[in-house]
């Protein structure tokens, strides 16, 4: 795998940055604790599924307190399309008991409070901090860190190496929205099974070995 150039990387996230220049998460919600909730049921899970499930839960359910008053079995009514349904429901309802003992009801700014949190990990705390607070991290899924990997962009052995060598090398001018240009890149264009390559934008700057052809 060999890694991108440094000085190629501004043109990479340019070119990006022109495909979609405000680019925003696909989970829908209202405020910063349903988007927390909808993080965590997103595991594993995709945004439209998490979407279809969260809409007529978070249209009568928009606090900590209303999801404790709803409780497990209820809320299990909702979420059972999604995957991993009874943990995901056990963590939610106890995540919203601890945001109400500790923090007000009010969803914490920090790393080390998000993660504190049942079910939320390095990955949620990430997107949490940069969807809602508009801090400048990168949660690294599945797509990121394919994309990190594949494109020699940022190759690491898992998730918080990718994340750690995406935080060196993406410039400062472009940080703040690297993680949705890089999860929309992988999403839609260098997916999984068979990257897009011949109409990628960034094609030429890319060095994986294994680019698919135009047929
Ligand atoms: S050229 Fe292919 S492998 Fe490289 S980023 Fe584009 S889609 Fe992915």
């Amino acid at each position: 795998m060999a890694l991108m150039k440094s000085a190629v990387i501004p043109e990479f996230f340019a070119r990006l940055r022109q495909a979609i220049p405000e680019p925003e998460t696909e989970l829908e919600y209202d405020n910063v604790y349903q988007l927390l909730v909808a993080v965590v049921l997103s595991a594993q899970a995709t945004d439209a599924g998490v979407n279809r499930a969260t809409k007529p839960l978070f249209e009568k359910i928009k606090t900590p307190a209303q999801m404790v008053a709803l409780g497990e079995k209820k809320l299990i009514d909702y979420i059972k399309t999604i995957g991993l349904f009874r943990t995901k429901a056990k963590n939610v309802i106890a995540l919203s008991q601890l945001l109400i003992e500790r923090h007000g009801g009010e969803v914490p700014h920090t790393h080390a409070e998000l993660q504190d949190l049942p079910g939320v990990g390095r990955k949620t705390a990430n997107v949490v901090m940069n969807v809602a607070y508009g801090e400048a991290t990168i949660a690294v899924d599945t797509h990121i860190f394919r994309v990190g990997n594949r494109t020699g962009l940022a190759p690491g052995k898992n998730p918080l190496q990718v994340e750690l060598k995406l935080l060196k090398r993406v410039p400062e001018e472009f940080r703040l929205h690297a993680h949705h240009w890089l999860i929309l890149h992988g999403r839609y264009t260098c997916k999984a099974r068979t990257p897009m390559c011949p109409t990628c934008v960034v094609n030429d700057l890319c060095t994986f070995k294994g680019k698919t052809v135009a047929v």
